[in-house]
């Protein structure tokens, strides 16, 4: 078991979906020695305690001597400013993806957390589901001739969560982590906004130079589904096969990478790479929103 000396308190921000997991996981008796404890929860509303857990305030979270470590599960907006927060209070970060809404702000906070000495994670989930498992399982070794990846789902509020090519990073993570780094060809937008009707279509090209389109669509009553559509050299992959009732936890698998890291047990090779995907995938997402604005 860890020793209380070494364990590391947690403060988890925003208190939604995301960040009702982490405290719920956190709560929960840990299924191996963990060195984590939760401290507290920050929130904009008045929640009081969630079990045995207290609401602080973000000036508490950020001074306290018992906080090590901040969870970052507020809606997109708001993770650029809680992240430099917290790194500056001398805190490690796990943020929910995506790490922020910019290329640059990003870079800016990936060497704040160098300078300090800090762990900064961004969450990853989508890259630890069974679906994820089953595409990369299919790629491997087949030559990509040309794909499509449509997501589909409801209306998010764009002054909450951002521009849709980083609300839905997840999507775009999955295609580099299928294909390898990718090049930002063009895009379009399709907007109605008296039924929160959005359609983001991109043309994104590999190293090989095959062409990958991806399709995120979201408005009221759209089903939340990713179809794919690959052709390979060797065939074509057109479905993922439904969840199954064995899908771990993916926010504790999640945690599980981040405890690794902030226990030195990563390599330097893995978190080089992990850094390179995510400021890769953010900077394809910077681009598009520069690309569309453009177009208006
Ligand atoms: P949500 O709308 O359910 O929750 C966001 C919460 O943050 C709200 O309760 C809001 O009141 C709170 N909040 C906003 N600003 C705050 C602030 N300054 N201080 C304290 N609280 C604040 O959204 P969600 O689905 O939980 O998403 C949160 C984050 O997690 C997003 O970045 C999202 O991309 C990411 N994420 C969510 C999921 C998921 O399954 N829901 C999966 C992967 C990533």
């Amino acid at each position: 078991q860890t020793q209380p000396e070494e364990m590391l308190g947690v403060v988890v921000v925003g208190v939604g979906r995301a960040g009702s997991v982490r405290i719920r996981d956190l709560q929960s008796p840990q299924h191996h020695p963990s060195p984590l404890k939760l401290i507290g929860f920050v929130s904009r509303r008045e929640l009081g305690n969630i079990n045995e857990t207290k609401q602080i305030s973000l000036q508490d979270a950020l001074s306290s001597t018992e906080v090590d470590v901040a969870y970052i599960c507020s809606e997109n907006v708001g993770h650029e400013t809680s992240i430099r927060q917290f790194l500056d209070a001398g805190k490690h970060v796990l943020v929910e993806y995506p790490m922020t809404l910019s290329l640059a702000s990003a870079q800016e906070l990936w060497k704040k957390a160098e300078e300090k000495g800090k762990i900064l994670h961004e969450e990853h989930i989508e890259l630890l589901t069974e679906e994820f498992a089953f595409v990369k399982n299919e790629v491997r070794g087949k030559k990509l001739l040309e794909g499509t990846l449509h997501f589909t789902g409801s209306p998010l509020d764009r002054e909450r969560f951002g521009f849709l090519a980083f609300s839905g990073i997840a999507r775009l993570s999955w295609l580099v982590s299928l294909f390898g780094e990718l090049a930002f060809v063009s895009a379009a937008m399709e907007e109605q906004k008296e039924n929160q009707y959005q359609k983001m279509t991109v043309n994104l090209e590999t190293v090989d130079k095959r062409p990958l389109t991806w399709i995120e669509e979201r408005a009221s009553g759209l089903k939340y589904e990713r179809r794919i559509n690959f052709l390979f050299e060797s065939g074509r992959l057109e479905s993922i096969p439904p969840r199954t009732q064995g899908q771990k936890n993916i926010f504790l698998r999640d945690q599980d990478i981040f405890v690794r890291k902030l226990l030195g047990q990563m390599s330097t090779e893995d978190l080089a790479k992990e850094k390179k995907h995510s400021l890769h995938c953010l900077g394809i997402a910077d681009e598009i929103q520069k690309y569309c604005q453009h177009l208006q």
